[in-house]
Order: structure tokens, then sequence, then C-alpha cells
């Protein structure tokens, strides 16, 4: 994100004095970087055993829950609305937000985490935070020595550790969606001249690289339907001993960026036993592809009580024992089936799309030969019609013949009436009566 107030920005620069802080400020007076949903942070040992903060907030990186949120927020700016429903769309990995006023890549949380002492804010991928914000700034010439403006060991910093803010980007992005953001601050100067631009390029662009390249770290891969092989959407994704989680985008790809190391991961969704694939090796050149084929759930066995059902089926199972219950119990369990099916089955646009289509040719060649059926039957009682009247034409004909009466072989009548005397029926006359000569005369 280059900038989200380049209005804002071009106020400032146009100013004699600049440090007012107005160009953070969009036209209705607010600062957009304060401007997100707040993230409230539980104190916590992650599953490794280090405080962290957990978002209070972040129950499964759910999309519907996100949409939700956006909608109950009536604080937001049309600015922040827009980059929230951007990361909602778009299944980012990665990402970084351009700052000016220092020179560090800053890291979550900003936000502080509840009823604890301590400035920095560690979040539950602290390691990978580190690891990815290092990356920058190892790879710009003069970011990691850390002795510019404000002095940061390595270039790096926890964003709470410098100083707190609640409503920042990169908190949200790293609590709400699958992506892991960071800040960059690129230089001292907070409104740089265009003169430095060139400069500021060529500092940037192999760090920028540098870090676009670290999605390939970590574990990638697919989920899909043991039985179908459709791709499953929103799997949650989670890594042992760390407590965030991604989830699966819409073709059922997921991304999860970790420091090298070994892994057990579990992946979850409501339906679908979950699966546990163990001792998943992370190196630092690429990352590890995986793919899960989830299995679903049979209606009665959630035994685990993690389905959204569980708790009232096996309630109403153990209350209804009789032959007709276990009928009725059967019979809604076959529907409920059929409805999960039909469900996935039309949530599932592709082929939903692709049987549309072969639905519409077929119904386009029925229509087509129907069309040429009725315009060749139209033809041929044309050509009946016509065929018919020369047929009755001829029939006349041959029906006068016999009736062509000759006297002494000179002139002829027909139906009674004398027949001109034109040389083509003088021919025929001629013709007609000679073979009557040689029938009659002998
Ligand atoms: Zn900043």
């Amino acid at each position: 994100m280059p900038t989200m107030n380049p209005d804002g920005f071009e106020y400032e620069y146009k100013q004699s004095q600049h440090g007012q802080g107005l160009g953070r400020l969009n036209a209705h007076k607010v600062d957009l970087n304060r401007n997100f949903p707040k993230v409230e942070l539980l104190p916590s040992t992650n599953e490794n055993g280090k405080g962290v903060g957990v978002p209070k907030q972040a129950l499964y990186n759910s999309k519907s829950y996100l949409e939700e949120l956006t909608k109950t927020q009536v604080n937001l700016e049309p600015e922040v609305r827009a980059v929230m429903h951007w990361s909602l769309i778009y299944p980012f990995v990665l990402s970084a937000n351009l700052h000016g006023g220092a020179l560090v890549a800053n890291y979550p949380f900003d936000s502080q985490i509840k009823d604890v002492a301590r400035k920095e804010s560690k979040s539950p991928d602290d390691e990978t935070f580190k690891m990815l914000a290092k990356t920058y700034s190892f790879a710009h010439p003069k970011m990691h020595k850390g002795n510019a403006c404000v002095r940061f060991y390595d270039g790096i910093t926890n964003g709470a550790s410098w100083y707190v803010i609640d409503g920042g980007m990169q908190d949200w992005s790293y609590t709400y969606t699958s992506d892991m953001q960071i800040t960059i601050e690129l230089g001292c100067d907070k409104y740089p001249d265009e003169a430095n631009l060139k400069s500021y390029w060529d500092d940037n662009k192999g760090a920028l690289l540098a870090y676009i390249t670290q999605v390939t770290r970590g574990i990638r891969g697919f989920v899909f339907d043991s039985k179908t092989k459709m791709p499953l959407s929103g799997v949650i994704i989670h890594v042992h001993g760390i407590q965030h989680n991604v989830s699966t985008s819409r073709d059922g790809d997921f991304f999860r960026i970790l420091t090298p190391g070994i892994y057990d991961i579990t992946v979850d969704r409501i339906g679908y036993q979950s699966e546990t694939k163990q001792s998943i090796l992370v190196g630092s050149q690429s990352s590890t592809y995986i793919e899960f084929k989830l299995k679903r759930k049979n209606f009665y066995d959630d035994n685990d009580k993690q389905g959204p059902y569980s708790n009232v089926t096996s309630t109403v199972y153990n209350r209804t024992k009789g032959v007709f219950s276990s009928f009725v119990n059967l019979t809604s369990s076959n529907v409920r089936t059929l409805y999960h099916h039909s469900k996935d089955f039309i949530l599932h646009q592709q082929l939903f799309l692709i049987i549309a289509g072969i639905s519409a040719l077929v119904l386009a060649i029925v229509f087509a030969t129907v069309v040429i059926y009725l315009r060749f039957c139209q033809g041929s009682t044309v050509r009946r019609d016509t065929g018919f009247q020369r047929y009755e034409l001829l029939l006349q004909d041959e029906h006068d013949l016999p009736r062509i009466q000759r006297n002494n072989g000179k002139k002829s009548t027909r139906n009674g009436r004398p027949m001109s005397s034109e040389s083509d029926d003088d021919e025929d006359e001629t013709l007609f009566s000679s073979k009557i000569k040689k029938v009659i005369v002998p």
C-alpha cells in the first residue's frame, strides 16, 4: 500500500512547514491509520509457552464474520472501509504499508496487550514477523544499520515497543485476515521531495523484491473434500504452538508463512473431520507443499461435539429412540445431507457454470432442431402441393388423350371442340394418324 491518503500527503507537502500531522488526515479530519477496527489483545502464553497477545476478536478469520464487522462498525471512514473490503475480496498472504518519518521495518502488534506492563506487544507469530522485517531491513542498504534519525536494532521494531497505536492497518490485517502485514518507514523525511524519489526507489527496490519472495516461506497447499475432490474454502489451518490461524480461500488454497522448523498442522472445517499432519519440515529456501483430503462428518458421529448441530442432534437422538423416531431421524438426516450436498454443489461456482453452460447448449440444440424440422415440413408441403398440381395437369392431359377424335386423319377435335391447326398439333396428328393407319389399315 504506497499511500492510503494521497490528497492529505499533497496538502501537507505544499505547506511551508511540515510536522503538524495534517497530511495524515482525510477531508473529515480523521487519521486513517487509527480508524481500522480496534484489536483487543488479551495476554496469553502461546502454545509454545511464550507470552503473547491474542486478539479477543480473532475467532476464525471467517469471511462472514468480517462482513458483519464492516457493517457494524459505523465510524469507519470510506477509505478505511474500502481497504477493508479490498482485503476481504483478495486472499492476500503478505503485504506492507509504506510510511515515512523513520527508517525501520515495524511489525505487529501496534496495540498494547491488556493488563501487561511490558511495552513490547508480541504477536503469536513474533518469530515469523521478525524474520519478515529483517528480510526487508537487511536487503535495504541503510535500514539494517539502524542508525538513522531513530535508532532501531537491526532496523526492525515491534510496533508497541516503539509507540502504541490503536486502529492501525497492520494489526487489522494480521488479526482479521490471513494476510501478514508490516509497516515500512522509508526514511526520516515524512514528506520527501520529488527530486529524491530516484534514490528512494534505488534503496527500496531490492528490499521490496526480497520481501515479496517471503511468500514462499512456510507451508502452502490445498484442502479438498475426500469424496467429491472439490476444493474447500474457509478451512482453518492451525499450526500447533502458534495461536494464530489462516484459512483457505475460494479455491481451497492456503499459504502459511513460517520460520524454518518442524511443525504439526491441523486443519478444521465445520461438517468435516479435522485432520492433522505431523512433523512437517519447513526449510529456509522454499515452502513445503501439503494437501489435505477431509472426510465429511457423519451426521450422528459428532461425539467430539465440534459440529454445529452436534449438541442439538445428540439430545434429539437420546430423547427419541422408538422405531418411528429412528425413521424420522434417518429421514431428517438424509434431508440434511442432501441439503449440505446441494448447498456445496451450488456454492461451487465453476461446476455450476459448466453444467449451466452444457444445459444451455443442449437447449439451443433442441431449439435449433425444432426450428429446422418445422422449416423442413413447411418446405416439403410447398413442394408436394406444386407436384400435385403438376400431376393433376398431367392427369387432365392423359385423361383427354382418349377423347381426341380424328376425322380421316386430317382434322381433330378435343372435347368436341375443334383444335387449332398449329403446326405442332399437325405434326402430332400426322404421327398419330400414321400409327393409326398402321394399325387400322393393313
Ligand atoms: Zn508510520
